[in-house]
């Protein structure tokens, strides 16, 4: 199987009077696993069918292996679309479901056969090849519908919320599958989720959309700790968000100072993951006081109140021993200036 790599080029796109995509543009390498990662109705889904060519761009292009596919039909693009239904034809076996794009196609019987056998030793299912898709896991059926994409040799595979069908449970496992499946063959991905954990396990880079724009593309690690705005930074886990200004080359919020040598005077917005606040229980640094606390099982999670209207979340590891802090406790606050972002709105 080779892979290609995929260009959008600044498309727009629209139903009618509605807009759904504003001038989008993003470069997916060969054998790059992609997210497009967003809230329902960013327009992701509208983004990966214009990849697969359902639809043409009002305007703009795409790019598969550096080929102007934008006013291509699907047929003749060299991309496998997974749906998150799986539609698999019950009256049909395993096999015969995944030989059914090659009859199609009119690939020849004993090639068929081979990229059949193939194509269910790649999911792991060659074993099932003569049940039906009622006598299979919700898992072992998707595994069938990716058998059946990747059957047609695909140069880059468009799998869209590919496992929001299946229990919490599955998904993980189904997950790493997908992932460890996608980079044993090297097959360009792109991934629609709106489920950020999903994107982060399996991503190597992604782009975080909202109201059919591209807010940032990057490393899911770099996205989570650099996020350019508010929207990227509340996406992308929990995030304090703390209005202040920056004068003298610091942020000031209330007790609140970070040195800030290199931003623009004038209002802005600090952004501060939760673990990248450090407890004091006997003092020093921000005076703040404790309003609530979650135990959580793995962390405690605290509201603390910073005076001046200020409250932030701060989640600590729990460890046998440490017991959390009751409420109404005065304690400090440490703050690490290399953990905070200042965002652009
Ligand atoms: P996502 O995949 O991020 O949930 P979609 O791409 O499905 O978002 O939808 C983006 C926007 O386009 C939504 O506002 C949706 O209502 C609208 N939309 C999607 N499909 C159609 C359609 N066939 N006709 C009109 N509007 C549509």
């Amino acid at each position: 199987m080779s892979a290609a790599g995929v260009e959008i080029e600044r498309v727009s796109f629209g139903y009618g009077r509605t807009r759904v995509l504003e001038d989008v543009s993003l470069s997916i390498a060969k054998g790059e696993f992609f997210a497009f990662l967003g809230p329902s109705g960013s327009g992701k889904t509208t983004l990966l069918r214009l990849v697969a060519g359902f639809g043409t761009p009002d305007s703009g292009r795409i790019l598969i292996g550096g080929r102007d596919a934008t006013k291509q039909p699907p047929w003749a693009r060299n991309v496998g679309l997974v749906f998150q239904s799986y539609a698999l034809w019950p009256h049909m076996t395993v096999a015969q479901n995944v030989a059914f794009g090659l009859e199609r196609r009119r690939v020849g019987r004993a090639e068929r056969d081979r990229r059949v056998k193939a194509a269910l030793d790649l999911v792991g299912l060659w074993h099932l090849a003569e049940r039906r898709p009622a006598q299979l896991s919700g898992g072992q059926q998707q595994r069938v519908a990716i058998a059946r994409t990747l059957a047609i040799e695909p140069e880059v595979l468009l799998l869209d919320e590919p496992l929001s069908n299946l229990d919490a449970g599955l998904r993980a496992g189904v997950r790493t599958e997908l992932v460890e499946l996608q980079r044993r063959l090297g097959l360009t991905t792109i991934l629609v989720t709106h489920d950020q954990e999903e994107a982060n396990a399996a991503a190597d880079r992604m782009a975080v959309l909202n109201e059919g724009r591209v807010l940032q593309v990057g490393a899911p690690a770099e996205l989570y700790d650099r996020p350019v705005d508010r929207f990227v930074a509340g996406f992308l886990g929990t995030a304090n968000l703390i209005e202040g200004v920056v004068e003298q080359g610091s942020f000031r919020a209330g007790a609140l100072a970070l040195p800030a040598p290199d931003a623009a005077p004038g209002r802005a917005t600090l952004a501060l993951r939760p673990q990248a606040l450090a407890l004091q229980r006997d003092g020093g640094g921000v005076p703040a006081r404790v309003v609530r606390a979650e135990f959580l099982g793995g962390h405690v999670r605290y509201t603390l109140d910073l005076g001046e209207g200020i409250a932030l979340t701060a989640e600590e590891p729990h460890l046998r021993g440490l017991a959390p802090i009751a409420p109404g406790t005065a304690i400090g606050l440490s703050l690490d200036a290399g953990q905070a972002s200042l965002l652009r709105s």
